[in-house]
């Protein structure tokens, strides 16, 4: 990262950051710099001790490969904080690294908390950002930035409906007049495709592959409606019942057969937030759309797939694994914003 030489004023000021702290990918904007990290949220520590040997992308490189003395833990695995030690340790290196040589300034911080977060959690995250010496937090919810972040109106008195498909949960919610009006959160996203995958394999070819594998598998052939072409991969895995390793041939309509019922499932959640939404803002939805971000709305055609469900228009965020992040980016120079969305 290019250390910026900072003027007078930014030097009274400090710097802002925004977070989003994803349960599969923890990303920082800086105020004028823009998006400056961006690593999976994972810690690699010794298992006993609990020392940090790696952090970010080195650590999710050691997925599965551990020795039996190490664990790689993804302290946010389902949208809670499910290890609050490896977590406070994994962002405070995160803002350290975000910081650069310009560790001894005292930021103002913007974080993007999942919606399911308890205030207990809530007061963990407050506390780590204190401990790396934030001078002013605010949390926004990850639904709202993720809409902010997507060029929604947020603040007009219009319904608009925003889908975040993460890696460990998938917020549905419905925004008018800066305020998040109806939402669901369910435990189920990208890595339930990917455990998904793992199972279909297991029953159908009686071998075993690990998540990593999985998701490579589900980002080359995945697909939300029947593919057109088939397409085939030749993966590595090893045998249920013989214990060797093999190799194995799957096609796209195996990805697309596994992936159905979690498909099924977001769609369900999507159905039932509608269901729930009062008739004036369903009737904005009708016009504008749903709007879907998070990187498990890559999946191939999931925008058609939820379109032809729900029989409503359907668009994909221009960046879906930055919006939450660039959302907070936005916010960070709203003053009147952060105010009107931040949660207490
Ligand atoms: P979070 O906000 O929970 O940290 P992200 O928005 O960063 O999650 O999305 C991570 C999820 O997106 C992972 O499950 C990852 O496998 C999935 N993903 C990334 N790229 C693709 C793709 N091209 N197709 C399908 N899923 C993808
Ligand atoms: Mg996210």
């Amino acid at each position: 990262m290019g250390t910026k030489k900072m003027g007078w004023l930014d030097f009274l000021k400090g710097s802002s950051l925004g977070i989003d702290l994803g349960t599969a990918n923890t990303l920082v904007f800086k105020k004028g710099e823009g998006i400056v990290l961006r690593e999976p949220s994972i810690v690699a520590m010794t298992k006993n001790s609990r020392r940090v040997i790696a952090t970010g992308n080195e650590a999710k490189r050691m997925l599965g490969k551990t020795p039996e003395k190490m664990v790689a833990v993804m302290p946010l695995r389902d949208g809670v904080i499910a290890d609050f030690e490896a977590a406070e340790k994994m962002l405070e290196t995160f803002l350290r690294r975000a910081l650069g040589n310009n560790s001894w300034i005292r930021p103002r911080v913007v974080i993007g908390i999942p919606s399911g977060i308890t205030q207990v959690e809530r007061r963990a995250v407050r506390d780590v950002a204190f401990r790396v010496r934030a001078k002013e937090i605010y949390m926004v919810e990850q639904a709202m930035a993720a809409a902010i972040g997507a060029g929604l109106p947020v603040e007009e008195p219009t319904g608009s409906m925003i889908v975040d498909i993460g890696g460990g949960t998938t917020d549905v919610a419905v925004i008018s007049l800066a305020g998040v009006v109806r939402s669901k959160t369910i435990r189920i996203a990208g890595n339930e495709m990917d455990e998904a995958i793992v199972n279909y394999l297991k029953n159908k070819y009686n071998l075993l592959i690990g998540e990593r594998t999985a998701e490579h598998i589900k980002i080359e052939l995945g697909n939300a409606i029947e593919p057109e072409e088939p397409r085939e991969m030749e993966i590595k895995g090893r045998d249920l019942s013989e214990g060797l390793p093999r190799n194995v041939i799957i096609t796209d309509r195996d990805v697309k057969e596994a992936l159905n019922p979690v498909i099924n499932t977001i769609i369900k959640a999507i159905k039932e937030t509608l269901e729930d939404t009062p008739p004036e803002l369903s009737a904005d939805i009708l016009e504008s759309g749903i709007v879907i971000t998070g990187g498990g709305s890559l999946l191939r055609n999931l925008d058609k797939r939820i379109s032809q469900e729900t029989k409503l228009p359907v668009e994909r965020a221009r960046d879906p694994l930055s919006s939450v992040v660039l959302g907070v980016g936005k916010i960070l120079d709203n003053l009147h914003l952060l105010k009107r969305v931040s949660v207490r």
